[in-house]
């Protein structure tokens, strides 16, 4: 099964109340993409300028991620500077977002990517969204992403997006946001009433919701000692949750709500370090761990030891 990504290929400065890192791999196609691989084919479209490291592109291909969707043109690439404090460690703070060549982005979709499963369009412009869509055949699965800056910009377009695809994750605040409204569940409502089948509202360290006609599901975020960089949970829940459907071939609710266990305990591992660090090493088996433990810490009869959290912190990291 495989999934197609489009979205940003970028080059991040971040500060956090325990580190800076300048020009480090980012942009969420890329997390997306290193999460989902993990589990699945995934064929990248994007745009990366001639001040890409060519190691950056390398590591992808050892992922097995499919690349021939991802121009390499004379340019800049997209730089994100953000950052995050103490006292809000789920939003960052944009500091700075510099285009550069996503500024002209074409999307172009190989052949070999039109018969796609799945598709994911990622924290992009509505427009080029669009255009993505129009080009794959017939996905059995279409994810969307968005967040404020194009609830702002250009809501019209984002909402003609939002009416062709079959689930919208978004951060709760721009759920918010985009449904005018205080209350998750109205904003729920007004979004499953465009058209999609699902929202997953996406609370940071508080967890993540999933709105379905006639469903709820929550599902916590998982317990950490140390969080490094929380740059990159929400792609890489995207990820987890995507490349988990796309494995199992499986798209019924039932398997969306185990999906949504996979994406937190994904994202989990993300933020334990800057970039996509954390996850150069990681394995189905760390996931699957940690999705077990999430069985346990929910179920009033279920017993997790709490150094169970601490120790399979330990076995995983490197600090
Ligand atoms: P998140 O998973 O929400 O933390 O997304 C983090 C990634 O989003 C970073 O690596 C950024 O490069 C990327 N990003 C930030 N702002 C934008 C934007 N306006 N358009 C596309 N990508 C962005």
């Amino acid at each position: 099964m495989s999934i197609v990504v489009v979205g940003s290929v970028a080059l991040d400065s971040v500060e956090t109340p325990f580190g800076r890192v300048d020009r480090a791999l980012g942009g969420a196609a890329t997390y997306f993409s290193t999460a989902a691989s993990l589990y699945t084919q995934v064929q990248m479209v994007g745009v990366i300028g001639d001040d890409f490291p060519q190691t950056h592109v390398d590591f992808l291909q050892t992922r097995g991620v499919d690349i021939r969707g991802l121009q390499r043109k004379a340019g800049q690439t997209f730089h994100w500077a953000g950052r995050y404090d103490y006292d809000n460690l789920n939003n960052a703070q944009t500091l700075d977002t510099q285009l550069g060549l996503f500024a002209s982005f074409d999307p172009r979709l190989p052949d070999e990517y039109r018969a796609a499963d799945c598709v994911f369009l990622a924290n992009i412009d509505p427009v080029l969204q669009l255009k993505v869509l129009e080009q794959v055949r017939q996905p059995k699965l279409k994810v969307l992403d968005s967040m404020n800056f194009w609830i702002e910009s250009n809501k019209a377009k984002l909402t003609e997006v939002i009416s062709k695809v079959d689930v919208v994750l978004m951060n709760e605040g721009e759920a918010l946001q985009y449904g005018e409204t205080f209350s998750l569940i109205t904003a729920a409502r007004k979004i499953l009433g465009l058209g999609p089948k699902v929202l997953l509202a996406k609370k940071g360290e508080y967890g993540a919701a999933l709105f379905a006609d006639k469903t709820y599901f929550f599902a916590p975020a998982y317990p950490l000692e140390v969080v490094k960089d929380p740059t990159g949970a929400g792609d890489t829940f995207a990820g987890g949750f995507l490349g988990y459907l796309a494995s199992a071939g499986d798209y019924s609710l039932a398997a969306m709500k185990r999906a949504v266990l996979h994406g937190s305990a994904m994202a989990s591992f993300t933020i334990e370090d800057y970039s996509i660090d954390r996850l150069r090493t990681l394995t189905l088996a760390d996931i699957e761990q940690r999705v077990q433990q999430f069985a346990h810490f929910t179920n009033p009869e279920g017993n997790l030891p709490f150094e169970g959290l601490v120790l399979a912190r330990e076995l995983t990291t490197d600090d």
